[in-house]
């Protein structure tokens, strides 16, 4: 080698002595004194001689003028000796390919000269892009044989090369990995941990891209066509130019190449790991055995620019403020999921003002609450979001489209156009017996309570069903399914994924299902569950009855049919994840008749348009596709960033007004939600008053608010109390049974929630009741808040009300006084409201339970000797309202309870919400959350809806020893 590399100084040399066209013998022999003279030789007197005779010959002469001219250049452009050389050691290198094989020295030192990352490491790793196949291979056999010992991957690595053999990114081995939450796949810059330093990692990126084919269809980025002319296969939805990505850094252009995928996703570090690439661009590639690792170098690209510098990922170049330049209308963009956030993105780069309204306390959607930090780290998502609001985008959390605001609201708050990325989570069920049990609960609600709310922390408040040793099925085949069964996993579970087909049709990415089984998690295919079946009086289930499935004619989607062989079998089980996929989530349809949606409750958008039935209204992702990847949600809010962007059609003055009322919205819709008023009505019940002005706005009798009290807490839901518009302020009243309820009652005036979304639920159902009736309402202890607005409305309505309002004892009444709530509507409408008190002890009013003059009112109704009861509205604790439901049941009284119960998300998401009713016969799932929370008391089946209150009361006990409340 050092032979070839020593070649270009001479051979520039000589190339300049002849150009020079001077005596090359003088020089020669000049130069060779000079070095006598130089090294303190013997001949030394000679050389001296001999200088004296050559120094003024035309020859040597010209050769010093020469020097001094090099001199100068070298000085004033280094580049041009650099280039010549690395010129001629190219060459030098080619001549080396020519061998039969590349010899030990010379691929050490070539390794070496890579590894340098100068001009002339480039310029090797161009010339070796660009030799043709058997070169390649020549060079992949060398540094198979030669560097295997300092490089262990290298070793076979030419066996199938390209084709069917590459170095994998670095994996955590199972054992390693399958009790924490850090991240399982470490791509190649994994192979840092192993000591391997940044450069040769990116030498091991180039290695995977040295395979590529350079082929001139580009499947990977466009797909193949079909037969039937429908939609490519396979391909990138979001267009990223995978092939120029590929050639870029088969040059070592690592930097440009990242440049180039940044202007088509603004997500790569995200969707280069979640993305399904054996059916994308992976699935179309031309390496059908192994194909190139698309993925990995997407995400390797951004994730490398992150380490060599913190801020590379985000845009250095100074975004002028949309919101205060006001020269494009306001866009509004609901939901935080990928599609909402890519929207965003192009949308505030387009120097639009962009709000996004989240219901969620955190960004990210699915990324966040659904996949686990082992796959998808949530730092990655913060990224997104710090670059959409370095380009002046603003965030506003706990905002519910459909609740706290409509569509319609947005617009007239100045938003010009809004896009709907509010995904598809409502999770299904199988309605099968015993579904109902405590121990059973949806992927998401399971994914919510770790990835979100950390429930697996020790200091965070949300309890979480118990996993370690206990026997977890997951039932599912798809992602959601993986990232249930492996973060059960990680919590201690013995856990098996039971699914219906064989793994062949498992819709997961190949991936996950993989490290699932490497974590020892236990397939059961062709299994699917018939009943659940626990003990009578906890309902806490025990074991699961799975039919025995075989695969019959396909269906639809081509995958064959499961179908039951008659066989059952019974397994034991503590506790089971539902991971059936999600449906839509209804809040925003039902709140806007004018958008229209398909069969399954998916937002329809025009054809060859993201834009939906209502004007300036787009959709995309999950909204629009029903449960699909977070890769085609991004290509949707991209494809609607670009609709969106058309012409505007407002003079400059409009768009600075619409830009200032939306700014204020926003504003208002961020503004810490502030504890004006502290108030002790009784011994351990507080009422808050709140500012939370967009929420007063909207709320309506019956609604209640989900409520983050500090960052480690959980989410609770609270039914309003009061509200007013004017004031911007909501009224809570929170009795402390719970650890999260006392944790509130010790907040202060003047203290913040960390968040408060709603309102939400449904109203209350007001009926005019022409005839006298009267609307009785049983509120028991702090049920008598939820109580008043809604009572309050009837009376609004001129309905004659009777509230029997009881307590345990006189001490923990409140509002009864004359100048409080009750005492003041009593004073309002003495003719319409009737109100009678009951104690338990008898210490105030009736002695006894709200059912006594309950049950007294509905005898003398049946005499004819008193108001006919038009309806019982009962809301307190829930063996008081199941009370009242069996009392009013045999007098055919309408009866409605408002259910205030276990919940997560509170807007549809989780499922934990469940209350089993029936309906003509048979049990359906009701939530109280989307449903509710008021149902009609006489369907709801009781025995089986009480225990679901008992689910977390072993973890509610230790939270509360924890905080010393016990
Ligand atoms: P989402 O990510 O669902 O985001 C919607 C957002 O809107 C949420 O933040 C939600 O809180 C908010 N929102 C909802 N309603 C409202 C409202 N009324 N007002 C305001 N905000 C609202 N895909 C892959 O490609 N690869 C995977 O590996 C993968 N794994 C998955 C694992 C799990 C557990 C799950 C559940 C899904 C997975 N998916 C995966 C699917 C993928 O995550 C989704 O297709 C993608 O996130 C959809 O993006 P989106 O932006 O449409 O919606």
């Amino acid at each position: 080698m050092s032979q070839h590399i020593d070649n270009p100084s001479r051979a520039q040399e000589s190339e300049s002595s002849r150009e020079c066209g001077y005596q090359h013998v003088d020089v020669e022999r000049y130069y060779q004194a000079s070095l006598e003279i130089e090294n303190n030789r013997h001949h030394i007197e000679d050389a001296r001689e001999e200088i004296t005779e050559l120094q003024h010959t035309e020859a040597v002469e010209l050769f010093k003028k020469q020097v001094a001219l090099l001199q100068k250049r070298l000085v004033n452009d280094p580049k041009f000796f650099q280039q010549t050389f690395i010129t001629e050691g190219i060459n030098a290198i080619a001549w080396e390919f020519q061998q039969d094989e590349l010899n030990a020295e010379f691929t050490r030192t070539l390794w070496q000269l890579m590894l340098k990352n100068d001009d002339m490491s480039t310029l090797l790793l161009r010339f070796l892009w660009n030799i043709p196949l058997k070169f390649k291979r020549k060079f992949i056999r060398a540094i198979d044989t030669h560097l295997r010992k300092r490089y262990p991957m290298f070793e076979g690595l030419s066996n199938g090369w390209p084709g069917a053999n590459n170095i994998p990114p670095y994996i955590r081995p199972p054992h390693e990995r399958a009790d924490d939450f850090d991240l399982v796949n470490q791509g190649y810059m994994g192979y840092m941990g192993l000591g391997y330093s940044f450069r040769e990692v990116e030498l091991l990126v180039w290695l995977e891209v040295l395979r590529d084919k350079q082929c001139d269809d580009r499947p990977c980025e466009l797909g193949l066509p079909k037969m039937d002319g429908g939609e490519n296969e396979g391909g990138c939805p979001v267009k990223i130019h995978i092939p120029e990505m590929i050639h870029l850094m088969g040059e070592g252009k690592f930097k440009q190449a990242f440049q180039l995928i940044k202007e088509a996703n603004p997500l790569p570090n995200v969707t280069g790991r979640v993305c399904p690439q054996e059916i994308q661009c992976q699935g179309v590639c031309t390496h059908n055995e192994r194909p190139i690792e698309i993925g990995q170098l997407e995400w390797y690209l951004p994730q490398s620019e992150k380490l060599l510098n913190a801020q590379a990922n985000f845009d250095i170049r100074d975004f002028a403020n949309p919101w205060a330049k006001a020269e494009k209308p306001p866009i509004a963009v609901v939901g935080s999921g990928p599609a909402g956030l890519i929207n965003a993105y192009l949308l505030s780069k387009e120097g639009y003002p962009v709000t996004v309204f989240e219901a969620f306390h955190e960004l990210g959607g699915v990324l966040r609450y659904g996949i686990p930090e082992f796959r998808l780290p949530n730092e990655l998502i913060d990224d997104v979001v710090m670059k959409i609001k370095q380009m002046g985008g603003k965030f506003v959390t706990n905002f519910i489209v459909g609740k706290t605001a409509t569509l319609d609201a947005l617009k007239r708050a100045g938003f010009w156009k809004v896009f709907i990325g509010t995904g598809a989570g409502l999770p299904r069920f199988m309605n099968i017996p015993g579904e109902h049990m405590n121990g059973i609960l949806s992927a998401n609600e399971f994914l919510t309570r770790v990835n979100l709310m950390k429930a697996h922390k020790e200091d965070y408040e949300t309890p979480l069903p118990e996993t370690r040793g206990k026997h977890v099925i997951v039932i599912g085949g798809g992602n959601t399914a993986m990232d249930a069964a492996r973060t059960a996993r990680r919590l201690g579970g013995k856990v098996s994924i039971v699914y219906r087909r064989t793994q062949d049709e498992m819709p997961a990415r190949v991936e996950e299902l993989h490290h699932a089984l490497e974590e020892d998690i236990e397939l059961k295919v062709l299994r699917s569950p018939r009943e659940f079946i626990g003990s009578d009086k906890k309902q806490f289930v025990t074991h699961a009855l799975l039919d025995v499935m075989e695969l019959g004619e396909p269906d639809a989607s081509g995958r064959r049919r499961p179908v039951a062989t008659g066989e059952t079998e019974e397994i034991p089980v503590d506790l089971v994840i539902m991971a059936l996929g999600n449906a839509s989530n209804p809040i925003v349809k039902d709140a806007e008749p004018g958008l229209k949606t398909s069969k399954w409750g998916t937002i329809e958008v025009k054809a060859g348009s993201q834009e939906t039935s209502i004007d300036d209204v787009y959709t995309g992702g999950d909204a629009n596709r029903g449960g699909s990847t977070a890769i085609k949600a991004a290509g949707d809010g991209q494809a609607a960033a670009r609709e969106i962007a058309g012409n505007i059609p407002f003079t400059e003055s409009e768009i600075k007004s619409l830009v200032a009322s939306a700014e204020r919205y926003t504003e208002k819709g961020q503004a810490p939600q502030k504890i004006l008023q502290k108030i002790g009505l009784a011994e351990g019940i507080v009422e808050f008053v709140v500012y939370s002005p967009l929420i007063a706005k909207s709320a309506r009798a019956g609604q209640f608010v989900r409520v983050l009290a500090w960052d480690k807490g959980e989410l609770i839901p609270l039914t309003l109390a009061d509200w007013d518009a004017e004031q911007g302020t909501i009224d809570l009243v929170v009795q402390g049974l719970g650890s999260s309820s006392m944790m509130i009652n010790r907040m202060s005036e003047g203290d913040d929630f960390a968040g408060i979304a709603g309102p939400l639920g449904l109203p209350s159902q007001l009926h005019r009741y022409d005839n006298g009736e009267t609307v009785v309402f049983t509120a028991g202890g702090v049920g008598l808040p939820p109580v008043y607005p809604i009572m309050r409305e009837h009376l609004r309505m001129g309905n004659h009300v009777t509230l029997i309002s009881g307590f345990r004892t006189k001490d923990l009444m409140f509002w009864a006084e004359p100048d409080q709530r009750i005492g003041l509507l009593q004073a309002e409408y003495p003719d319409l409201l009737d109100v009678i008190y009951t104690t338990n002890d008898g210490s105030f009013g009736i002695n006894g339970f709200v059912t006594g003059p309950l049950e007294e009112m509905l005898e003398s109704m049946k005499a004819g000797t008193g108001r006919t009861v038009g309806e019982v509205v009962t809301i307190g604790p829930p063996l008081m309202m199941r009370a009242v439901s069996d009392l009013t049941r045999p007098y055919g009284v309408k009866t409605v309870a408002s259910l205030n119960s276990i919940m997560v998300d509170a807007t549809g998401m989780c499922g934990a919400c469940m209350v089993p009713v029936t309906i003509d016969g048979k049990m359906v799932r009701k939530h109280a959350c989307i449903d509710g929370p008021e149902l009609d008391s006489h369907i709801i089946d009781w025995d089986k809806f009480l225990p679901r209150f008992l689910q977390f009361r072993k973890q509610e006990d230790e939270n509360k020893a924890r905080h010393g409340f016990s």
